[in-house]
């Protein structure tokens, strides 16, 4: 089992483990604790290297398989054995621009939701870029243009943005994270994670996020599509 650091700090670059097991089949290693955010949610997984001594391990990808934090390993011909500490590194650059779209993407929900009522469906990221797909069916033209200034207002106010680990009891007893789909948690999932940012948006999620709204940098929002009728595709970009 892996603790996951970057649930409680998103913004720890650098930490100490201790590789636990090793999967010579898929080339990886397993820690007990991790920054390495191993990809969900429209978030893709973190990459950096880990470092023994001397020798510096590449990362190509992490992956949560059940418990677990798989490393995948890129350039090493022998893996490291069990018990051998580490000093991890996240590529950090990459991370926090994923943050900061992550953020601005909660906020877009946030305002769609508030201002229009629609739910959101589905997301996708890459640094700096980002789509999120609404039952938005009297989305147009003319509404980008306030939303994307609706969204840079909320990222003006610098609204601190906040997370939990809630039983998931109490998690279904908030009325705004319904929208989210929370109901298709599974069952086996008894503790649920909550971004909030406050006053705009909360919703049930896995992701990394920055601390206050400021930290986006100014939304743009890029195009819409529709998907059919009802379903609609907004495109986001951060300014660098
Ligand atoms: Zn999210």
């Amino acid at each position: 089992m892996t603790e996951l650091l970057y649930q409680s700090n998103s913004y720890l670059k650098q930490f100490d483990a201790k590789i636990i097991k090793v999967d010579e089949e898929q080339r990886a290693v397993i820690l007990d604790r991790t920054a390495f955010y191993p990809g969900g949610g429209g978030q893709p997984a973190d990459t950096g290297t880990l470092k023994i001594i001397e020798v510096t391990i590449q990362i190509n990808k992490a992956r949560k398989v059940g418990e677990d934090v798989l490393h995948h390993v890129g350039n090493a011909d022998l893996l490291p054995p069990p018990g051998t500490l580490v000093t991890g590194f996240i590529d950090w650059e990459n991370r926090y621009k994923l943050m900061r779209t992550h953020t601005a993407l909660h906020i877009l929900c946030g305002v769609v939701f508030r201002d229009f009522h629609a739910q959101v469906t589905g997301g996708d990221m890459s640094p700096l870029q980002g789509r999120m797909d609404f039952e938005f069916e009297t989305m147009q033209k003319e509404l980008v243009q306030t939303i994307e200034a609706t969204a840079n207002e909320e990222v003006k106010k610098n609204l601190p943005v906040r997370t939990a680990i809630l039983p998931r009891q109490a998690a279904f007893q908030i009325p705004d994270l319904i929208r989210t789909k929370i109901n298709l948690l599974p069952e086996t999932i008894d503790r649920v994670r909550v971004v909030e940012i406050v006053g705009l948006d909360l919703q049930a999620d896995g992701g990394t996020h920055v601390k206050e709204t400021s930290e986006v940098g100014r939304i743009k929002v890029v195009d819409y599509k529709s998907k059919g009728k009802i379903n609609k595709r907004i495109y986001i970009e951060i300014e660098n």
